[in-house]
């Protein structure tokens, strides 16, 4: 095809090299770089049975790209996976694309994000513009650490009267989301005065 350039993945581990060909209109990008490295470990996994994070720890096992000038012949060219990048998790980069089982509670999202090389070096920054996925819109809980549900998060707007004078947008011990469990028993009072009040 013209204008199609040919890549080769180089995907090393411990045991040697294995080799996939691409052909890519333009560089390969950090989207789809790390979404092979994760194809990468995971073959791995399987080959091996090794934990997951042993592997993604292991700097021996990493994924790294050259550009060929010209296509070789000898190898059969593949062809990127069906996949779109506008599909990944702007965050995490996994594939919420409809079937991916992350689609449904996606989120349009869009941000800036470092990028690493593999020594985990920052070498710049990234805008995405697509879609969070249900775990990455998850917010921790300012009180016990855990991750609060989408749309579960409780602030002092929910709990205190914004037209007080005394009122803050966070919490007197500093904390900002919380569960509604996390509330202690006098902000739950609260909470059930001010929205037995909206009713
Ligand atoms: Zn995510
Ligand atoms: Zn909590």
């Amino acid at each position: 095809m013209q204008g199609m350039k040919i890549y080769l993945l180089e995907k090393h581990s411990r045991h040697g090299v294995d080799y996939q060909l691409f052909e890519l209109k333009s560089a390969p990008t950090q989207g789809l770089t790390t979404r092979l490295e994760l194809e990468w470990y995971r073959e791995y996994q399987a080959m091996t049975g090794d934990e997951l994070k042993d592997i993604i720890l292991d700097e021996g096992i990493y994924v790294s790209w050259y550009g060929v000038q010209e296509p070789i012949e000898m190898y059969p060219k593949l062809l990127p996976p069906s996949w779109n990048e506008q599909d990944l998790c702007i965050e995490c980069r996994r594939d919420t694309s409809f079937g991916s089982g992350l689609f449904v509670n996606r989120l349009p999202a869009d941000g800036d994000f470092e990028i690493y090389n593999k020594d985990g070096e920052v070498i710049g920054t990234e805008y995405r513009d697509g879609y969070k996925c249900a775990e990455c819109c998850a917010i921790p809980c300012d009180r016990c650490d855990d991750l609060i549900p989408l749309d579960e998060d409780i602030t002092t707007m929910q709990v205190y009267d914004e037209n007080d004078p005394e009122y803050s947008d966070d919490f007197s011990d500093g904390a900002h989301f919380v569960h509604l469990e996390c509330l202690t028993a006098e902000e739950m009072d609260c909470f059930n005065k001010l929205n037995e009040e909206d009713k």
